[in-house]
């Protein structure tokens, strides 16, 4: 083969002179081809021989890719503390949603079984885990995440955010792939504020709470939905609209409820309304942190969700507030745990940070006062480690910097003390 310099060569395939294309070829029998029909040749057998991979590929999604339970839950394992069972139950909702979005897309499939939706609801205190579940199923399947406030949402035609601005918040998560919103997560939080002020649903038309859980059923259930492309909470009469199905997105919905274990100890104490033993006495006490556990949708019901939402959410998973224990974990064991990350920070001023176990035991106190769950956690640590972070990089020695709890103590309430000051 040897590449033509000869003038009046031509290309056997396209007629062109040798001057009028880049490059020429001579095969060995005089054969001529140029680099054009090179290419377009190149084409013409890439396009039998490897074909573009299809959309749901290209998302890698398939049977032999998807995450199975256990892979899900090992994940969040690395991430989230305790929450066991909420966790299997996310981790097998999860991987049905992805199964049934794979057998809608298998039209050579020939069981017609149709696999219905199964969106999450999580139930449990503030701070407990919830929106970090969600955050990192999303991460670890590579999928988009839209997180939004549902008590920002309102109704078509109110003041507020339209529901649909949570779908285009979604397509900007996936970098304006509609294909790939369209297999995302939306995380809808504070459900619970939308709960209607009355079991009655024949009282006027709650605008706030009842408004907005009509208008998320249809995008829950799965719509075509006309998305604003443009997400910025304000309605834009002739912006650009793109039209998003719903059908393949997985909800999860999430609230404290908070006063439900009220109406689920009711429930389950009935049978023993009257005198009770010690023993009893002592089982309802432990079971108490527990409660979450036995929600059902009639007492979501009872605290205020309509039962048509009720209805689209048939996965309910309960998380448990955090004891002692849990948050102690917390601080010191996931892969970006609290502690971790000071200690990294820290590095980068040459100090070795450590917390006696004294001072971790004191901030789980100090964090567990303020009442909204390992929340908390980071602003105590954050206060705590202030005046360290401040300091740290004026000397340049390496050292080690030991936090005990008197350390906690002094720090925490010297910054509470100037915060206080600040307001006044
Ligand atoms: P909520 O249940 O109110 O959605 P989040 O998931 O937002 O709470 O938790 C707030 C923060 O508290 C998280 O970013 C995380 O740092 C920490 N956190 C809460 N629960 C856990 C948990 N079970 N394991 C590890 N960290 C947690």
């Amino acid at each position: 083969m040897l590449t033509g310099s000869n003038h009046n060569a031509i290309c056997s395939f396209c007629g062109r002179r040798r001057d009028q294309v880049r490059q020429i070829i001579a095969g060995v029998s005089g054969g001529v081809i140029c680099d054009e029909c090179i290419n377009r040749c190149k084409e013409m057998l890439d396009a039998e021989f490897n074909p573009p991979p299809r959309e749901d590929q290209l998302l890698n999604f398939s049977l032999a890719t998807l995450k199975i339970p256990t892979e899900i839950h090992a994940n969040l394992d690395k991430y989230i503390i305790g929450q066991d069972r909420a966790k299997k139950i996310i981790a097998v909702a999860v991987y049905n949603h992805y199964k049934r979005l794979l057998s809608n897309q298998d039209k050579n499939n020939l069981d017609k079984t149709e696999l219905t939706k199964s969106n999450i609801l999580l139930v449990g205190p503030t701070g407990s885990g919830k929106t970090l579940i969600a955050q990192t199923i999303a991460r670890f399947l590579n999928v988009p995440l839209a997180i939004a406030d549902a008590t920002t949402l309102t109704e078509a035609g109110y003041v507020g955010e339209d529901v649909e601005n949570v779908l285009s918040r979604l397509l900007q998560a996936a970098g304006g792939n509609l294909k790939k919103a369209e297999m995302g997560i939306v995380f809808i939080d504070e459900i619970d504020k939308l709960s209607r002020k009355s079991e009655n649903p024949s009282i006027t038309r709650d605008v706030s709470g009842e408004g907005v859980q009509q208008a998320l059923l249809k995008m829950i259930e799965g719509t075509i939905a006309n998305v604003p492309q443009n997400a910025g909470g304000r309605k834009h009469p002739q912006g650009e609209f793109i039209q998003m199905n719903t059908t393949n997105i997985l909800f999860i919905c999430s609230g404290s409820f908070s006063g439900i274990d009220e109406i689920i100890s009711r429930r389950v104490n009935k049978r023993t309304i009257g005198f009770e033993t010690a023993a009893q006495k002592k089982a309802k006490a432990e079971h108490k942190d527990k409660v979450f556990e036995e929600v059902l949708p009639d007492d979501l019901l009872k605290y205020g969700l309509i039962p048509e939402l009720i209805g689209r959410l048939p996965v309910i998973a309960a998380l448990n507030e955090l004891d002692e224990k849990a948050m102690l974990e917390i601080l010191t064991k996931p892969e970006n745990a609290l502690v971790k990350q000071y200690q990294k920070l820290l590095r980068y001023d040459n100090v070795e940070l450590q917390f006696t176990p004294d001072a971790l035991r004191e901030i789980v106190a100090l964090a567990l006062k303020r009442k909204v769950g390992a929340r908390a956690l980071r602003s105590v640590v954050e206060s705590v480690m202030l005046d360290i972070m401040y300091s740290a990089p004026v000397d340049k020695e390496q050292r080690e910097v030991v936090v005990d709890k008197d350390k906690v103590l002094e720090n925490y309430t010297r910054r509470a003390t100037e915060v206080k000051e600040d307001a006044a």
